[in-house]
C-alpha cells in the first residue's frame, strides 16, 4: 500500500469524500442493524456510537471521544517515507495499546512525543498514541475503523 509518488493532500478538500469514515459531529446518530455484536444495545441507548477496527470488529473507541488537537479533528499527514495517512483525534480509545519506543521523531503535532498504536485484538496497526506534558491523545488512522 506504499504510496510512491507524492500526493497532493488538501486539509479542507480531503475530508469531504464521501469515502471518509467520520463524519461531522453535528451527524444524527445511525440506526443499528440487527446483525451487529450483542451489547450494541446498551451503547445506543447512551447515544455512545463505537468505532470497531475493520480488520477484526474489536471495539476500539467511541464517538464521543472524538476530540480536536491543533484546530481540527481530522488530520492528513505524510510519514517520512511518504506514505498519505488520515487520522482523527480521540482522547482515548480503550481497544488500543500503543508500544515501541516512544518518539519525537517526525512527530506531526508540536511538543508531543509519539508511540505506535494497535489493535489490542488483532494487533493491526491503527494509529499513534501522542503525549506531551500536559496531554495525551490518539491518532487513529480513519480508514482503518468502521461505525457501529
Ligand atoms: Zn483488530
Amino acid at each position: 500500500m506504499t504510496l510512491h509518488h507524492p500526493v497532493r493532500v488538501s486539509n479542507r478538500d480531503g475530508f469531504t469524500s464521501p469515502a471518509m469514515v467520520f463524519r461531522d459531529s453535528s451527524d444524527k446518530p445511525v440506526t443499528v442493524s440487527s446483525t451487529l455484536a450483542k451489547d450494541q444495545d446498551e451503547h445506543e441507548e447512551k447515544g455512545e456510537k463505537i468505532l470497531l477496527c475493520k480488520k477484526c470488529n474489536a471495539g476500539i473507541a467511541k464517538e464521543i471521544d472524538r476530540i480536536s488537537r491543533a484546530g481540527k479533528h481530522l488530520h492528513t499527514f505524510f510519514n517520512p517515507a511518504g506514505v498519505v495517512y488520515e487520522i482523527g483525534c480521540f482522547r482515548q480509545a480503550s481497544g488500543c495499546y500503543a508500544g515501541g519506543p516512544l518518539s519525537k521523531e517526525f512527530s506531526w503535532f508540536a511538543d508531543y512525543s509519539w508511540q505506535i498504536s494497535f489493535c489490542a485484538s488483532c494487533s493491526e496497526h491503527l494509529g499513534w498514541f501522542f503525549s506531551s506534558s500536559e496531554d495525551t491523545f490518539f491518532g487513529l488512522i480513519v480508514n482503518r475503523l468502521k461505525e457501529y
